[in-house]
């Protein structure tokens, strides 16, 4: 289950959610930040509200992948940048 005080980071987050298969319930919460995103293990994810689309949309799917790395116990860095524009470009296709 998806939560999100932004109605376009819940659109994101919910298509990411049932791409990659996620099993948690997690938190997107658009906030003033000091980076484009973060994703702690608890299912919270903070994602900067002063992003411009696409960059927005692509640091949730970022964040995203962060989070199915942590539901398969663990992170990679490397794999979150090289698959966060593929899954954006999906979510794309999919709600065009
Ligand atoms: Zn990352």
């Amino acid at each position: 289950m998806i939560y999100s005080n932004h109605p376009i980071a819940l659109d994101v987050a919910s298509y990411c959610y049932k791409n990659l298969a996620l099993a948690g319930n997690y938190v997107v919460d658009a906030k003033r930040l000091d980076a484009d995103g973060y994703c702690y293990e608890d299912g919270l994810i903070e994602v900067n509200e002063s992003l411009q689309s696409p960059d927005f949309e692509i640091a949730i799917c970022h964040e995203m992948i962060h989070a199915k790395q942590y539901e398969n116990g663990y992170t990679c860095e490397k794999e979150a940048y090289e698959n966060e524009y593929i899954l954006f470009q999906q979510y794309l296709e999919d709600y065009r």
